[in-house]
């Protein structure tokens, strides 16, 4: 059976059992990234210990054993996303350069002066600045679907927005900064009627629930491993299969190539032709892990107890006074933004690290969201599964002093 009991859970964290500043810990930054679990740690030691070799160059046992492990994950994560063929799945640094890819391979050579590309108003700035930078390059131009005061999209003004121009559409899953859930499974298929092509930045949404990209039918989808409770410098680039056939590789290098000259060189089949030069085989190698691990787990009840654990911030904050929320549609993961009347959020963010709890302060890599609510910044306290009731009760007692110290 599945495991879902919390501090039987907790226990397979060793980060989270220790005092920072004289407090127990109380992580609660895990939009920032997720903590990583024993058999996470374990896999990559072990990788280093007792198998390390570059991978593909088949010439001794090491190295086959590299290989095959590090094949083996990419079919487990196929498996975790249920994309077609493993053929689909590109090992990237994260998702920064996953939607950097794309940008620069299909959407830099299919469009051109006039074409649109549609992102959302409350995109991470890397779901933002390639799409810029390919703009510029084609003469393409960007175009911004509205975000509403509760946090959510203006679906009604995404509709406005697609037209015959519309080549590429790039929309994030869940919003870092708002915890906003969005209609992402609408948005593709209105994005298919006029023929464009979409991306899906799911940083924020395969730590919460599991994510099926053929029932999505996205064309990409982008994420990082570390918010997945796996290593860092390790992400994934899903596409279709066609689409990765049709559009040139990224960087050119060892790996992605079958047969180099001076005067013609062929490209490598997928995945490897998205995958120039060394690749991080251990990170792979751990996020297998790290996605067997949660595999373990019964993912549906602790979406419901990180519900659960949303629903109790909402109540307390309903309670205490002065407490601003950024982000209050109804379909949002466990993500809590606010901000307390008359405080800057970097002092209440360092005052409640002296209590322990470690939350994230500032424009989250979201500056225009944050304009558009005319603030500076939240503070975001972002839940996970192996987060307690017990520590959202911390956070607001915290809270309190810090309102004692600072009002
Ligand atoms: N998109 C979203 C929604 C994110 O939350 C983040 C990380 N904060 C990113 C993209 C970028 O991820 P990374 O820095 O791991 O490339």
């Amino acid at each position: 059976s599945k495991k879902m009991d919390i501090e039987q859970i907790r226990a397979d964290f060793p980060i989270l059992h220790q005092q920072v500043n004289g407090k127990p810990l109380v992580y609660l930054d895990n939009g920032a990234t997720t903590q990583k679990p024993q058999v996470v740690i374990d896999a990559l030691a072990n990788y280093y210990r007792t198998t390390n070799s570059n991978v593909h160059r088949g010439a001794h046992t090491l190295s086959d054993q590299a290989t095959q492990m590090f094949e083996d994950a990419r079919i487990t994560m196929q498996k975790f996303l249920n994309a077609e063929k493993s053929e689909e799945i590109i090992w990237t640094r994260g998702t920064t350069e996953s939607i950097n890819l794309v940008a620069q391979t299909w959407v830099r050579s299919n469009l051109k002066v006039g074409d649109e590309i549609i992102i959302s108003g409350m995109e991470h700035h890397s779901n933002i600045v390639p799409w810029q930078m390919v703009c510029e390059q084609t003469g393409a131009v960007l175009k911004v679907i509205p975000v509403l005061d509760d946090g959510s999209l203006d679906y009604d003004g995404y509709l406005k927005l697609l037209n015959d121009k519309t080549k590429f559409v790039a929309v994030v899953h869940v919003s870092n900064a708002l915890g906003t859930l969005n209609p992402v499974e609408d948005i593709i298929r209105e994005a298919h009627k006029v023929g464009a092509k979409t991306l899906i930045d799911g940083a924020q949404a395969v730590a919460h629930w599991d994510v099926d990209v053929q029932a999505l039918d996205c064309d990409f989808y982008a994420f990082s491993g570390h918010k997945l409770f796996g290593p860092t410098g390790l992400g994934v680039l899903y596409g279709k299969e066609a689409l990765l056939n049709a559009m040139p590789p990224y960087q050119g290098g060892g790996e992605m190539i079958l047969h180099v000259s001076f005067e013609k060189t062929t490209y490598n089949v997928l995945p490897y032709k998205f995958e120039a030069g060394t690749p991080n085989i251990a990170g792979a190698i751990a996020m297998a892990a790290a996605i067997d691990y949660l595999n373990s787990l019964d993912r549906v009840a602790l979406a419901k107890h990180e519900d659960a654990l949303l629903a109790r911030a909402n109540e307390l904050a309903a309670q205490a006074d002065g407490i601003r929320l950024i982000g209050t549609s109804k379909n949002k993961a466990s993500v809590f933004s606010f901000l307390i009347d008359g405080t800057h959020p970097h002092d209440v963010g360092t005052l409640l690290d002296q209590q322990g709890i470690a939350v994230r302060t500032g424009h989250h890599c979201a500056m225009p969201v944050m304009e558009q609510f005319d603030i500076p910044g939240t503070v975001r306290a972002s839940f996970t599964f192996y987060n307690t009731l017990e520590e959202v009760d911390a956070l607001f007692k915290a809270i309190e002093k810090v309102k004692m110290f600072l009002l």
